[in-house]
């Protein structure tokens, strides 16, 4: 099943870019700027080669994990609500599409059909959710990604400044330098924006989701005369192991997520309004 996600328009299209970036980077770019044969050349070849494998690797890792189902045993927290009166008040986020309690965070998937746990969102080309089980994969994707295409742009720059354009019989070349700088460029602008995001949103422990609830949230607390505070944000440092991991060694290793639970509950910060 999981393997069938393989087979999209969108997967084949990012690893054919991907593969382009690297083809033209290391063949043309750094051949071209000090040639591959030498020590310059072999280094920022195998340094290139090593980044494209991680961002690949990264890339499977998202495509072919599971973001996280809601287990079928799964039954709503009973919370306290009233301090005074010490109610009882069961959760109750039912979905309307599968007929299951959902847990805190969990949304349901209108492309998956399915509910996941602490739903980002969907990736078109990863065609897979992005949630709680493969969050972790997705920000190193999309980390190695950017890392990529900065590494390609300054590789394409640093060989256009010192190449001799003065001797005649140029012209193709420089139209493909000019574009494949355009392209990196504008690619590490895209992912470089992405990254910024989530490095915002893994600093709050907020998803995708919920910061586009937040600002609605946060306009509503204003016009009331409150304060908002997201009620999952326990700290910086916190909120980034609880993504990445508690051992900073394996921050960075896509399929080290032995810290993860079931994904059905969430320590909340008390008194916040979200
Ligand atoms: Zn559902
Ligand atoms: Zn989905």
């Amino acid at each position: 099943m999981k393997w069938e996600r393989l087979l999209s328009v969108p997967i084949f299209s990012a690893l054919l870019m991907m593969g382009f970036v690297y083809y033209v980077t290391v063949f043309f770019f750094i051949a071209d700027w000090v040639g591959l044969q030498s020590s310059a050349g072999s280094l920022n070849a195998i340094i290139f080669t090593s980044l494209i494998c991680y961002c690949l690797f990264s890339f499977f890792v998202c495509v072919l994990t599971d973001p996280g189902r809601v287990p079928s045993s799964y039954v709503p927290d009973v919370e306290v609500s009233d301090q005074e009166s010490r109610r009882p008040v069961v959760q109750q986020r039912k979905c309307e599409t599968c007929s299951n309690y959902k847990p805190p965070r969990c949304h349901h998937c209108r492309v998956c059909r399915r509910c996941v746990l602490k739903m980002d969102h969907h990736c078109v080309w990863t065609n897979n959710c992005i949630g709680y089980r493969n969050y972790k994969g997705f920000f190193i994707l999309v980390l190695s990604a950017t890392l990529g295409s900065i590494y390609s742009m300054v590789i394409i720059f640093i060989s256009a400044f010192q190449r001799d354009w003065e001797s005649p019989g140029h012209a193709s070349i420089k139209i493909y330098y000019v574009l494949c700088g355009v392209l990196m460029s504008s690619l590490s602008l895209i992912l470089g924006t992405l990254l910024g995001h989530h490095i915002f949103l893994l600093s709050r422990n907020m998803t995708t989701i919920e910061s586009y609830e937040a600002t609605r949230e946060a306009w509503l607390a204003r016009k009331s005369g409150l304060s908002y505070g997201h009620s999952f944000d326990l700290g910086f440092y916190k909120n980034i192991t609880l993504v990445l991991g508690p051992n900073m060694l394996i921050w960075f290793w896509p399929t080290a997520v032995g810290h993860l639970k079931d994904g059905t509950s969430f320590r909340r910060i008390p008194n916040t309004t979200s």
